[in-house]
């Protein structure tokens, strides 16, 4: 029930792409993120950045190879178990409309100290504090009345409370909001600093303080090294 409980990720030789009838937008991608490392993830657009996250969801189909997550390989995982226990912070994030609470944790299975603990390390909680009703305030569709940063910030207090052992973070493209960012940043150094972080980036100097950086070209790995050799 703790899988993954280190988070250690092996792609072997995986091939991905949409449809059995399109062509592979991942092609014999070997690599090995250890558990805890950070990783920083870089390449032209349509390079194969966000496809990369997707296959470790099974969102998109690996027909070539095995992804291995802490020993099991994740084509044996059922759905649920794996998207419950690999945190994202998506491009542009969504939330679901019911209260904070409930967003932060829909099983109901924390104490609101936990909740508030989470918010502070998101740096949300001077948000959460002026609104009417706190933590039971409702949440628009969407997540509509808040900015796009905040539900990021949102994502990673929810991924804090789950105790996943991998976050993926995918940089927003449009509208680069520098604040969030550089919250995300620092988060993720100090209060994830045992989790394997993977940041799809748009600028290198995101990612320059990863452990290591892997660069895509067309669907294939063209650099994996330390910032300080590429
Ligand atoms: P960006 O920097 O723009 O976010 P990316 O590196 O994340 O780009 P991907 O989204 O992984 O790139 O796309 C890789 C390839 O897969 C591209 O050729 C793209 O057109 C194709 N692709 C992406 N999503 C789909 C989809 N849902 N169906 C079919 N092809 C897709
Ligand atoms: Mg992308």
């Amino acid at each position: 029930l703790a899988w993954p409980d280190s988070g250690d990720v092996r792609f072997n030789d995986v091939s991905v792409r949409y449809a059995a009838e399109l062509e592979p937008v991942l092609r014999d991608i070997t690599v090995h993120f250890k558990a805890g490392e950070k990783i920083g993830i870089c390449g032209r657009t349509g390079s194969g950045k966000s496809s990369l996250t997707l296959a470790l969801f099974r969102l998109i189909d690996t027909y070539k190879g095995s992804i291995v997550i802490d020993g099991i390989d994740i084509s044996q995982v059922p759905l649920l178990t794996l998207r419950n226990r690999i945190a994202i912070i998506p491009q542009d994030p969504v939330l679901f409309s019911g209260t904070i609470r409930f967003n932060l944790d829909p099983l109901e299975e924390k104490l609101d100290s936990q909740l508030w603990e989470a918010l502070e390390i998101a740096q949300l909680k001077p948000t959460v504090s002026e609104l009417d009703n706190q933590l039971d305030a409702e949440v628009a569709e969407n997540g509509e009345n808040f900015s796009v940063g905040q539900r990021q910030l949102f994502c990673l207090a929810r991924a804090f409370l789950r105790n996943a052992r991998i976050l993926i973070m995918d940089e927003a493209t449009a509208s680069i909001d520098m604040q969030t960012d550089a919250i995300l940043q620092t988060v993720v150094a100090t209060s994830f600093n045992s989790v394997t972080v993977i940041t799809v980036a748009h600028r290198v100097a995101t990612i320059m303080d990863s452990d290591t950086i892997l660069v895509l070209s067309d669907g294939k790995i063209v650099e994996y090294d330390t910032p300080a050799n590429l």
